[in-house]
């Protein structure tokens, strides 16, 4: 850990979400002096926390994965995830409803989990223990050799060890035809392709190198910090004002000015930073076509168009007079059809006509987040971007869920709620400049793998870099962590401090 000087070099981080806290402390306990710029009045971007009548409701993220990678990052700086926030680990990890009497409750133990694969299919848990080993591969390669690749250069992955790695890692293969060779059960498959929701795309369109998901889910479990997904926000802000990191909120980057192929500063509304490095965390086409002077576009207006986004989602964030009966804290409504939602997403975007949804139920794990008795219930659905986003839309899709919900779980709870909110592609866009008011990002297709991911390098101006969901490694908040780590990295080797 090193202490900046005054005349250490300057860097801006524009964007308090997970990535740019993330390169901030990083920079900052390297010996850099960092300011960060957040538009908005409060810290942690999508991962932001809306507390109203006494609940507490995460708004983004709800599912805490990967817990080594957390571990890693407070590890960076001497410390550990339990200076910061207590983690429980659910038990059961989640439920899926497939019909009013149709459940799987996946439980959070090996042998469990075995057991009831079995039930549905004779041979499958034998084939999930082989499965997940070699998910298990996937994961210790994808982590210790491919997500902390800047991905500037194809002779990053030249080694001859990751070349013979990645053959072996079903690069060309899809997750949908992976996990058909191993299972056959309809509700085994959904259950085995469901982790790939997270990276924003289809199984179809997804390499069967992500079934590296499956051992995150199933082999690493489901976790929760108490209190909330908003305590891992609380707690890099704490470290970041400890490394000595400058935040300053309301602070909305709206223009930079450059000279001799470098950012000289930064300006928003009321001021202007001098830079002699900027690192951008906010959403990156929302920086470079709307931020960035014309002449100093990294990619044309057309590029962003063709990208494949990851879906937006309505979200209704709910508090109940009341408990509900019979759910777990994560619960996953598919039952309707799964190829029409995603069809509906990604092929003909409209709004769904039998959608899946998710729900969460943080209260049935942590009281804390509800008045007492009552319940904090957030319902997300997910949407393709850019559709036209009312309150009529909003008002139709909350009682098509509620109809659903209460049918499926027999229980009416519309009668029971006391606050309601709703979130859905115009909030994204006005919150954070989200690009068609996505949610999580650009699709982790093949085509937008790696070097084929917008760069984390701008390509002429010398001292600007990008990092979170929309670069390498890709959506989701680990994913986000090792950004920030990755673009801190790459800036500290071509801008290092002075001996
Ligand atoms: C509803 C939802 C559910 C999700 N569920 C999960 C989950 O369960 N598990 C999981 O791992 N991931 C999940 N994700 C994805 C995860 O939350 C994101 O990938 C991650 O939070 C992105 O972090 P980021 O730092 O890249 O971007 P952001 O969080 O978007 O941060 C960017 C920041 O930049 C700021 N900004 C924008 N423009 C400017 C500007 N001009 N000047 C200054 N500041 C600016 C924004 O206000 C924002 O604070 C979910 C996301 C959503 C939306």
């Amino acid at each position: 850990m090193s202490q900046p000087t005054s005349t250490s070099p300057k860097v801006v981080v524009v964007g308090s979400g997970f990535a740019g806290l993330s390169a901030a402390s990083v920079l900052a306990s390297k010996g850099y002096r960092v300011r960060l710029l957040e538009k908005n009045n409060e810290p942690g971007g999508r991962a932001r926390v809306l507390s109203e009548a006494g609940f507490r409701f995460d708004m983004g993220p709800s599912w805490y994965w990967m817990p080594d990678v957390f571990e890693q990052y407070f590890g960076l700086f001497g410390r550990k995830v339990s200076d910061y926030y207590e983690l429980v680990r659910l038990d059961p990890a989640y439920t899926i409803v497939y019909g009013p009497e149709q459940r799987l409750v996946v439980p959070a133990q090996a042998e469990a989990l075995e057991a009831l694969f079995e039930s549905y299919e004779k041979g499958a848990g034998l084939k999930l223990r082989s499965f997940l080993k070699q998910a298990a591969y996937k994961y210790e390669v994808g982590i210790r050799d491919l997500v902390f690749k800047p991905g500037r250069s194809l002779a990053e992955f030249l080694s001859p060890r990751l070349i013979w790695d990645v053959l072996r890692m079903d690069v060309f293969k899809s997750m949908a035809s992976h996990v058909r060779s191993h299972f056959k059960h309809p509700h085994l498959v959904q259950m085995m392709e469901f982790p790939v929701l997270f990276l924003g795309a289809t199984p179809r369109n997804t390499p069967a190198l992500y079934s590296l998901m499956n051992y995150a889910d199933l082999g690493l479990g489901t976790w929760y910090p108490m209190g909330g997904m908003g305590k891992i926000v609380d707690g890099m802000v704490s470290l970041a004002q400890e490394l000595g990191v400058e935040i300053i909120y309301n602070q909305e980057v709206k223009s930079v000015k450059s000279q001799g192929g470098r950012v000289r500063s930064v300006l928003t509304m009321d001021n202007e930073y001098e830079a002699d490095a900027v690192v951008v965390g906010a959403d990156y086409r929302h920086f470079d076509q709307e931020v960035l002077p014309a002449e100093h576009r990294n990619y044309s207006a057309s590029y962003w168009e063709s990208r494949v986004l990851a879906p937006s989602s309505l979200l209704f964030y709910i508090g109940l007079s009341q408990p509900i009966e019979g759910l777990t804290h994560h619960t996953l409504f598919f039952d309707e059809d799964f190829g029409l939602h995603a069809e509906e997403i990604y092929t003909h975007p409209q709004w769904p006509s039998k959608p899946l949804f998710y729900t969460s139920l943080a209260s049935k794990t942590d009281p804390g987040v509800a008045p007492a008795g009552m319940e904090n219930l957030v319902i997300l659905v997910p949407l393709a971007p850019g559709l036209e986003d009312t309150e009529e839309l909003r008002e139709k899709y909350y009682h098509l869920i509620m109809d659903r919900f209460e049918r499926l779980t027999g229980q009416a709870i519309r009668g029971h709620v006391v606050y309601r909110k709703s979130y859905a592609h115009r909030d994204f866009v006005k919150d954070y400049h989200s690009f068609k008011g996505n949610a999580y990002g650009l699709a982790n297709t093949l085509t937008q793998t790696a070097l084929l991911k917008p760069s984390l390098k701008h390509k002429t101006l010398s001292n600007l870099y990008f990092c979170g969901q929309l670069t390498v490694p890709g959506p989701g908040v680990p994913p986000s962590l090792i950004s920030g780590q990755v673009v801190a990295r790459e800036l500290m080797k071509e801008h290092p401090l002075k001996a």
